[in-house]
């Protein structure tokens, strides 16, 4: 008999005390391990045919196995007794309904995006997709954006380097696309964007759509058709359409497309700041350096384009005062779209 052949013994009896399934099943347990001709009672009384130094260790060691399947024994009796309590108390009611499984949807950013886009190729535009990481040219230059630019400065980018950035909007696939084709050209560009801003209307990464129409004889007159028949299918009929004069350093003449005010329908409240009007998109008459940029003759050819943030949409939309709302996957607010 050694320390050993304890230890297995203990291990053995462990498993089968995890095992049972009623107190009777223990109690049989008990007997056999601890019980008066129980196994390890056995080893007790066999101490005295060891050697004094073996008795010692051998003794120790029976005795802690006793104790440790002892409280083993206890404690596999008391949760049995539990689990039975609570096997009489709870009753199955198999004529309940079942629980219904909780149904996912989309999250507000991903409809809006939808509708936007369904807008637009309703009215004949493709849609278009390019990579978030670009290059310089594809996001500034080839966008009349040179390096010494101070309009750079209005959007704040993440570089990775001189060469390469997130970009900070949609358009540089304006760019990648008349790069490869040639017009008439009637493109939009949904994605997400990257700029150094975060607060309460502004979020680092945000979602936009740009669009491109390019063909001969485009004029304002097209732009104002397209965008304001979009502003109707998204914000109703009878909201009020204005375009406002504006800088953008590849579009000339440039505007800004305002909407009524959805809160206050006109009279000024705090969202529009008092003016009645709200900043829906960016727009204008494609600049003729980018077509230059791109090799399409400027003399021939004539074109738009616009760009809208998702997330503002969505916020004037769905009356939303924080952008972060949008990020923070809390379902409470998710759930109410
Ligand atoms: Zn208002």
């Amino acid at each position: 008999m050694t320390v050993e052949d304890i230890k297995n013994l203990e291990t053995a009896a462990l498993r089968e005390i995890r095992g049972a399934r009623s107190p009777e099943d223990l109690e049989r347990l008990r007997v056999s391990y601890l019980g008066r001709k129980g196994a390890l009672t056995g080893i007790l009384r066999s101490l005295g045919k060891l050697d004094p130094e073996m008795r010692r260790n051998v003794g120790q060691e029976a005795n802690r196995a006793k104790e440790a399947l002892e409280a083993a024994l206890d404690q596999a009796l008391s949760a049995l007794k539990t689990a039975a309590r609570l096997a009489e108390t709870t009753t199955v009611d198999v004529t309940l309904p079942g629980r219904r499984l909780p149904r996912g949807r989309l999250h507000p950013l991903n409809r809006i995006m939808a509708e936007v886009c369904d807008i637009f190729l309703h009215l004949g535009f493709e849609a278009v997709e390019g990579p978030e990481v670009e290059l310089d040219w594809y996001n500034f230059e080839a966008l009349n954006l040179p390096p010494d630019h101070p309009a750079r400065d209005m959007q704040d980018t993440f570089y990775f380097n001189d060469k390469v950035l997130l970009r900070t909007h949609t358009s540089p696939m304006q760019i990648r696309t008349m790069e490869v084709r040639q017009p008439p050209v009637r493109i939009i560009a949904p994605g997400k964007v990257y700029r150094r801003d975060s607060d309460i209307t502004h979020s680092p990464m945000f979602h936009q759509v740009e669009g491109l129409l390019v063909d001969k004889g485009v004029t304002f007159a097209d732009l104002k058709g397209v965008l304001t028949a979009f502003v109707h299918q998204m914000f109703g009929p009878e909201v009020g359409v204005r375009f406002r004069p504006s800088y953008f350093p590849f579009t000339e003449p440039s505007a800004e497309v305002d909407i009524e005010c959805v809160m206050c329908g006109g009279h000024g409240c705090r969202v529009c700041q008092a003016t009645g009007w709200l900043e829906v998109l960016g727009s204008g008459m494609v600049h003729p350096a980018v077509f230059e940029a791109v090799g399409y003759d400027p003399e021939i050819y004539t074109g738009f384009a616009f760009g809208l943030g998702i997330e503002r949409i969505a916020m004037l939309k769905y009356g939303v005062d924080d952008i972060r709302l949008f990020f923070d996957n809390d379902l409470r607010f998710l759930r109410q779209f």
